[in-house]
């Protein structure tokens, strides 16, 4: 006994039960399978079977293996054939620099991939595996142009490169990295339903014969994108792209590789009614399901030429395996892509036959010039440019120019500015038998534009200022007039602050108020002028004549006494003076000083009084000049004696203060003054004080 590793045993027993599950031979061209077994082909290929089947049927291509799964041996070049626009051998120089060859992305990151392998492979426990080498395992070489298979010569790199841009261009529309980095099995295979990373390994390399057994251009199984694959011991099914046998050429392996990934996306040959299996396509054109080895020109179809007999919606198909890459770009006149300025750098990609990328820009009057670049080497795009006006009005259409006419240029000369639009998309070619339509004219673009700046809006007319003497008055009247002028009607357009000046025209004062009043005082008629300026020195002038006339003679209005408060009180007389002190008594000795008769000196005491003191009454009275009691007089005291004193008046309306008894001998003044009056209810108003102060001199 002999113990075999635990990995190879579970190979051999599937491939001892498929054997057993049916007497299927590895290999079988699908032509000659039923109906049930080409349905059952479909279902593996999650495919159409109606489509399948016809397919199958017309196409010795397709075969089936013994468990009933559909791949495709599609054509070789036939040898020495020419390669349409490539001729010879591949020298060109790398686009990008040699250290990034193995590490191109077309979209980084994306869910999906298409892993161009140039690197060498071996196929291991593959549908491929049983229906060519009995389940062993087949290495292909890597990619080798110079017989070096160990190293890659910067040619054979610059190859690469050119290879991945053309690839990745065919497939630009959908959400997939076209990739020449490995991206290891796990990103390839799709083991469950629910696993979102997968896609599919395109091995680039060596010959058909190594393994395969009969000459092909590249070989597929249709459908296996996204399809699950059994875990375990399972790999990725890779499509296999054989450069021996496409002359080495750069262009023919990057149709290969994208017609075998289409296989793989669940799409079928382009070929014709009239027998042919691989359509070649018409004018410079071809569809890439058919053979598009010979044509500069190479699209997904839905077979729109004649005689189709493949009319499968290739770009929905893929879609449906590959969703769409969002739009980079407005798709319309209200979601346009605005640009600011007077040039535009942009760049995107056109997705679909209804895609179209949208700028806004506003221009002035002048040149406008954009040009559109579709992808280099190889575009799917054939660019379409349109310069449309803000109504939707077409102001220019591009010239074809480039690339076999997938360039665009636009020129215009701009007589009205404004918005305009710039409108990239994706457009049909050619006439009658050599034309193909916008179907799948989608790719990348760049895109570069300028036109003249909008310019500046020129600058407001500039008017001077209205001047304006309305609302001026009186402007007539008998001197002396007194006129208040007005130019509040006055206007100025220029967002500045008016300035006034005024001459009354009499010769006197003039102003700079903007309403100033002016009193005319002698007869006459007069124009007064007003000269309003504005904030830029604008001048207007108006006038107004005023008249003045004679006074009339007219009497005096009788005056009336404005009306008073009856609650007010004052003080209604105050009488001051000096007592002696005779025999313990006081006696008044004093003037009364109200200017009568009793008037006496004020220094006629007696002379046998030693001591006195002054007094001083204060009466306070209402409106009708009856006393008023109960009043609360404040008063002060200055001079020989001083001090403040308050009292209420009594049922008289009197208040008698005295100073303190003081020598009779004492010579000087007393003055007493009435610093306030309050009684509740009342007012006390000072100005009518009949007295407020009283001095007493001796
Ligand atoms: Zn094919």
């Amino acid at each position: 006994m002999f113990k075999l590793p635990r990995a190879l045993i579970a190979v051999l027993l599937a491939a001892i039960s498929l054997q057993a599950a049916d007497n299927n031979p590895p290999r079988r061209p699908a032509r000659n399978a039923s109906d049930a077994e080409l349905n059952q082909a479909a279902t593996q290929a999650n495919t159409d079977p109606t489509a399948f089947r016809k397919f199958a049927r017309l196409s010795p291509h397709v075969h089936l293996d013994a468990a009933n799964r559909a791949h495709v041996i599609c054509q070789a070049l036939p040898a020495g054939a020419q390669i349409g626009p490539d001729t010879t051998p591949f020298t060109g120089t790398a686009p990008f620099p040699l250290t990034q060859t193995f590490l191109l992305h077309s979209r980084p990151g994306a869910a999906r991939v298409i892993y161009l392998d140039f690197k060498g492979h071996t196929t291991t426990g593959t549908p491929w595996n049983n229906s060519t080498s009995a389940g062993a395992s087949f290495t292909t070489p890597p990619f080798d142009l110079d017989g070096n298979p160990t190293a890659f010569s910067d040619v054979e790199q610059a190859a690469i490169q050119e290879i991945w841009k053309r690839v990745a261009e065919d497939y630009a529309p959908w959400e997939v990295d076209v990739t020449t980095q490995d991206p290891g099995v796990e990103a390839l295979r799709r083991t469950a339903s629910s696993d979102t990373q997968y896609g599919v390994r395109c091995v680039i390399g060596g010959s058909s014969a190594q393994w395969l057994g009969s000459a092909a251009g590249g070989v597929a199984y249709i459908g296996t994108f996204g399809g699950l694959v059994a875990t375990g011991a399972a790999n990725d099914i890779p499509a296999f792209v054989f450069p021996a046998q496409l002359g080495n050429s750069t262009k023919a392996i990057a149709e290969a590789a994208a017609h075998e990934c289409g296989h793989t996306l669940g799409l079928y040959h382009d070929g014709t009614t009239a027998g042919v299996e691989y359509f070649g396509g018409q004018g410079n054109w071809a569809p890439i399901m058919g053979v598009s080895y010979y044509k500069a020109v190479t699209q997904w179809s839905r077979g729109e030429y004649p005689l189709a007999n493949n009319t499968q919606d290739q770009m929905a198909i893929i879609g449906s395996r590959i969703p769409l890459v969002a739009a980079d770009h407005g798709v319309n006149s209200t979601t346009a892509t605005p640009v600011a300025g007077d040039s535009l750098t942009a760049g995107g990609i056109i997705r679909s036959s209804t895609d179209g990328a949208w700028y806004a820009i506003q221009a002035g009057v002048g040149p406008l010039s954009v040009t559109a670049l579709a992808a280099s080497s190889s575009p799917d795009l054939k660019i379409g440019l349109t310069l449309v006006d803000a109504s939707g009005g077409t102001v220019a259409t591009a010239t074809a120019t480039g690339l076999n006419g997938m360039n665009a240029s636009l020129s215009a000369n701009l007589t009205v500015p404004g918005a305009y639009f710039i409108v990239l998309k994706g457009v049909a070619d050619g006439t009658g038998a050599t034309q193909y339509s916008n179907y799948a004219s989608a790719g990348r673009f760049s895109l570069a534009g300028s036109w003249a700046s909008l310019a500046t809006p020129p600058p407001p007319p500039v008017f001077p200022p209205v001047a304006s003497t309305l609302g001026t008055a009186p402007t007539s009247g008998p001197a002396p007039l007194t006129v208040n002028f007005s130019s509040a009607r006055s206007t100025q357009t220029n967002g500045t602050t008016l300035r006034y000046l005024w001459n009354f025209g009499d010769n006197t004062v003039t102003s700079d108020l903007a309403n100033p009043t002016h009193i005319y005082g002698r007869v006459g008629s007069y124009t007064a002028t007003l000269t309003v300026i504005d904030g830029i020195n604008l001048i207007n002038t108006t006038s107004v004549v005023i008249n003045v006339t004679t006074a009339p003679v007219t009497p005096p209005p009788p005056v009336t006494p404005p009306p008073v408060a009856t609650n007010i009180i004052d003080v209604g007389a105050m009488k001051a003076g000096w007592y002696d002190i005779v025999n313990g008594r006081p006696v008044r000795r004093e003037s009364d000083h109200d200017g009568d008769d009793d008037d006496k000196p004020v220094n006629r005491y007696h002379p046998l009084a030693p001591q006195g003191y002054f007094y001083c009454f204060i009466t306070i009275v209402d409106v009708a000049g009856k006393p008023v009691s109960g009043a609360t007089v404040s008063l002060t005291a200055s001079g020989l004696a001083s001090g403040k004193v308050q009292g209420r008046t009594d049922r008289l309306g009197q208040i008698e203060v005295v100073t303190p008894r003081m020598s009779a001998t004492q010579k000087g003044s007393i003055t007493f003054t009435v610093t306030g009056v309050q009684l509740s209810g009342k007012v006390y108003d000072s100005t009518r004080n009949a007295v407020t102060t009283v001095t007493v001199t001796r």
